[in-house]
């Protein structure tokens, strides 16, 4: 099982695509969405943080 970086012991259940770590839910705040993430919608948390509240549910 992946690990959050900053929780060690903690599932990481999302990759920061900029960067390059894992990182659980709490911890997933997208690092850079105007000057990079916003190109790049294969980052899962550029994605979480763009699509609708009910998909986030349904996903979880
Ligand atoms: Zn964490």
């Amino acid at each position: 099982m992946p690990e959050c970086v900053n929780h060690p012991g903690r599932e990481a259940s999302l990759e920061c695509a900029k960067r390059g770590v894992r990182l659980c839910d709490e911890c997933a705040v997208c690092a850079a969405p105007k000057s990079h993430c916003e190109n790049r919608p294969r980052c899962l948390i550029w994605a979480r943080r763009s699509l609708p509240d009910a998909w986030i549910k349904d996903s979880a």
